[in-house]
């Protein structure tokens, strides 16, 4: 059990904190430093003592947690402050697990930013306050400064609930009441630190290789920065180019602008057709609105579709394998004309009409085995049935299938970093916990302090969709938490890339 030190400046903190830890918080102490930079070094220069006997060496971690007040003027009374660095007398302390606890303390409920904190030797006001916001600090408070030195290579965290800001400055008829809500916020934060505690250790980190982007996506993201950059913005996209939220919510920022259905989009407007392919009667819907299309549809996707045009034109039933309402399954039945129908599962396979001859495709982005099982079920029940030579589930797909599979082995734990949308991202989730308990999330913030308890090998992979720098932000969040050694498994080394269609050129 990690050796927990809470530091808080005041009694009425200290009080706070320990009213939400367990009865009985095993190796977690919460001491009252005293106000101001000088007491909480004194604090710091005695914290070795009082461990008991045969726990030498004083805490394994600190955490400092109280009230503070708001230098950037997002921040409101009752936030949640979470330091990402804690600068003080020239130094700057970083708090790289500061991601992990702000999503924890979210998940309890907690309204969480994360940013720069400050440490003072006296009260900021006014055009101080001005000042250090203009540096990038978030919140400023006394004592967490000599507390972070002294931490030295620690595992450190600093939590502050903001009760006064530029707006509402600390003597007003409204403390009080402020006070209260603050001290109810602190009580939430104790256990979140008591499992941010729990979660702390020297581990490995597996990383996957292949993972993360795939020819297909970079092709896709290429394609509307280029129209951003040729025709400036709005570029209007239909559906999420590529479905991640970290993806989208960036070219949102630069001018992208993400529909639905065409109807939202003006005539004549330059669109963009997503990574996963669109239906003739999509196609046919822009031209009649005088759209400028850019086609992102992976090639790999197009492939299919001219496979299901070819079957369907041979008078054959068009199977797809596939999951309902994915967009790519959406564009390639479409392609099929009357002729196609969806399976999703093996079961599905004993509805479908014996009328004519069966062919079959696959969505790209299905796990294999089952795609095989369904194949089998057609195949069984249609021996005649013509299909893909070897089977349609894209070589980044299948990289990153093999990939994941190889680090779940060896893991206690496999983050699978994609967004709940990706189809892709989800199938790796679910190779990956057949071996090891496995968790989809969005970033560092998504991961539970709770799963990582105990957990000394870590699998991390990225979905086809998902940025690789939200791997490099975990792994730098998960050094927060203690010593990191990084090791790759290699299944493949990826140098596939797609050109780009003439549309987005011109
Ligand atoms: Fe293309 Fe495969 Fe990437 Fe989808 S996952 S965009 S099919 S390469």
């Amino acid at each position: 059990m990690t050796r927990l030190l809470i530091c808080a400046a005041l009694g009425i903190e200290a009080r706070a904190i320990r009213r939400g830890l367990p009865a009985h918080p095993g190796g977690t102490r919460v001491i009252v430093t005293g106000v101001g930079p000088r007491r909480a070094a004194r604090a710091a220069a005695g914290w070795g003592a009082g461990w008991g006997s045969g726990r030498g060496g004083g805490p394994e971690a600190v955490a400092v947690a109280g009230f503070g007040g708001a230098v950037d003027r997002s921040l409101r009374p009752g936030d949640v402050l979470v330091a990402s660095e804690v600068r003080f007398g020239g130094r700057v302390h970083p708090c790289p697990s500061a991601p992990l606890l702000a999503g924890e303390l979210a998940r309890a409920g907690l309204p969480v930013k994360v940013g720069p904190l400050v440490t003072a030797d006296h009260v900021v006001r006014g055009a101080e306050r001005h000042r250090l916001a203009a540096e990038g600090a978030y919140a400023v408070d006394m004592e967490t400064g000599p507390l972070a030195r002294a931490a030295a290579s620690r595992p450190l965290a600093a939590v502050r609930v903001i009760v006064d800001t530029p707006g509402a400055p600390l003597l007003s008829p409204a403390t009080l009441a402020r006070g209260v809500a603050a001290r109810r916020a602190l009580a939430a934060v104790g256990p979140v630190l008591a499992r941010w505690a729990a979660a702390i250790g020297p581990r490995t980190v597996l990383l996957a290789e292949p993972r993360s982007f795939c020819a297909g996506v970079e092709r896709a993201i290429e394609i509307v920065e280029l129209a951003l950059e040729r025709h400036g913005p709005p570029v209007y996209v239909r559906k999420q180019i590529v479905h991640n939220l970290h993806v989208v919510e960036d070219l949102g920022r630069r001018g992208a602008v993400f529909v639905d259905e065409l109807d939202e989009v003006p005539a004549g407007a330059v669109t963009v057709f997503s990574a996963h392919g669109v239906s003739p009667e999509v196609r046919k819907a822009a031209a009649r609105r005088g759209l400028r299309v850019i086609d992102a549809t992976c090639p790999l996707v197009s492939k299919v579709h001219a496979e299901a045009r070819r079957f369907a034109s041979e008078g054959r039933l068009v199977v797809l394998i596939g999951h309902a309402g994915h967009e790519e399954a959406e564009g390639t039945l479409g392609e099929a004309g009357g002729s196609g129908v969806l399976v999703q599962t093996a079961d599905d396979v004993a509805a479908l009409p014996a009328d004519r001859p069966v062919s079959y495709l696959m969505q790209t982005t299905l796990a294999e085995d089952e795609a095989a099982e369904v194949a089998a079920a057609i195949r069984g029940r249609f021996p005649d049935a013509r299909g893909p030579r070897r089977n349609d589930i894209c070589y980044a797909t299948t990289n990153r299938q093999a990939s994941v599979r190889a680090i779940a082995e060896e893991s206690d734990v496999v983050l699978v970093v994609g967004s709940v949308n990706s189809s892709n991202s989800l199938r790796l989730v679910e190779v990956a916990d057949r071996r090891s308990p496995a968790h989809l999330v969005d970033d560092t913030g998504g991961i539970a302090l709770g799963w990582l308890a105990g957990a000394r090998t870590v699998g991390l992979t990225a979905g086809a969709s998902a940025p690789p720098s939200l791997v490099d932000d975990i792994v730098a969040a998960l050094r927060g938490l203690g010593e990191v050694s990084v090791e790759e498994r290699v299944i493949a080394r990826e140098s596939v890339r797609f050109s780009l269609p003439g549309e987005a050129l011109s």
